[in-house]
């Protein structure tokens, strides 16, 4: 891959989404690890309507893991798989209280042992802490770098490592963020906006976009 590309990305994705950051709302660990698992596979819109209520009943590991399913339920019922989540959270929460003195587990081993987290998740969370450096690839990281001739790998285990391979670690959060915020904002799943992109005179997939 020719740097002058990823240089570029750096750049003009810096300058266009300066301090790039999660756009989910959450102001402790407690509050980051429960909005990241309610993220997957639903809109952080969705997840920041949802969690104020939420965080209001159950504040801590310790109110969660003493919860209701069906209460948890209830209050996260416009979250997709609301079951299943209401279901691991409550099961995580006991897991936190018990094994790790109510804190979020600080090692990506300890946070994979949780159900409902992932790797994805785990690095998100280990990102956002920042306790190491990680580039989780969500589905909007996976699209554009592989768009952009970032990466070619055909599943996110393989993106992941070209991206870590391609880019200094020093940039790997930051670069997480701005290829997220560019795929909601521009480089769309079913219709990038090509010719309002920033990368368009070096992006290798525009031409296959044009109308
Ligand atoms: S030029 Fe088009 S395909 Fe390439 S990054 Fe921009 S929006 Fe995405």
């Amino acid at each position: 891959m020719k740097s002058n590309i990823k240089n570029k990305v750096l750049k003009r994705l810096g300058l266009l989404y300066p301090n790039p950051k999660s756009e989910l709302n959450f102001s402790n660990e407690y509050q980051l690890l429960v909005s990241v698992l309610l993220s997957a596979q639903c809109t952080d819109k969705k997840v920041n309507e949802t969690t104020p209520a939420f965080f209001k009943k159950y504040p801590s590991f310790m109110h969660l893991s003493m919860a209701r399913l069906s209460a948890v339920q209830q209050l996260l019922r416009p979250i997709n798989y609301y079951k299943t989540k209401s279901r691991n959270l409550i099961v995580l929460s006991k897991k936190v209280v018990s094994e790790f003195k109510q804190k979020v587990p600080k090692t990506f081993k300890e946070l994979i042992s949780l159900p409902g987290i992932g790797q994805k998740t785990a690095n998100v969370i280990l990102s956002e802490l920042g306790i190491t450096r990680t580039f989780p690839v969500d589905t909007h990281v996976f699209r554009v770098s592989r768009r952009l001739g970032l990466a070619r790998g055909k599943t996110v285990e393989i993106v992941e490592e070209e991206l870590k391979a391609a880019f200094d670690s020093k940039h790997w959060r930051t670069l997480h963020h701005l290829l997220i915020l560019h795929g909601r904002r521009i480089c769309k799943a079913s219709s990038p906006m090509c010719e309002k992109c920033v990368l368009l005179d070096c992006c290798p997939s525009a031409e296959s976009f044009k109308k």
